[in-house]
């Protein structure tokens, strides 16, 4: 038996002062996933979403499906941003409405520390 581990990077997300670097950053989006291999058969036993920093990669666990519903549209609308097909006022009021505080404060969690950001 051995572990198999994915990281799934989105891009960015969420515009922020990091906590813990002071910067304003962009927050990332990605998500880890974690499976037992067992002879040939995977077997899923984890599965997080993280917004992590893309300056010091500290991190936010996403701990629920609304708060991952969330981010993926923060992630959809930064990426329209970057793609010029939306205005920066545009941007900073359809990411107000997703209420982008609602991730702040968390704790960094270790798991996430292993991937460079
Ligand atoms: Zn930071």
């Amino acid at each position: 038996m051995f572990i198999r581990r994915a990281v799934k990077k989105f891009g960015p997300a969420m515009p922020s002062n990091c906590l813990k670097c002071k910067n304003d950053v962009y927050m990332n989006l990605i998500r880890i996933r974690k499976w037992f291999v067992i002879l040939i058969y995977p077997i899923p036993f984890y599965s997080k979403y993280f917004l992590v920093c893309n300056t010091c990669g500290w991190s936010i666990r996403l701990t629920n499906r609304q708060q991952v519903e969330t981010a993926r549209q923060l992630n959809q609308i930064t990426l329209s941003l970057n793609r010029d097909e939306i205005t920066k006022e545009q941007y900073a009021k359809q990411v107000q409405a997703l209420h982008p505080e609602q991730f702040m404060p968390a704790r960094p969690d270790p798991e996430v520390m292993k991937q460079a950001a």
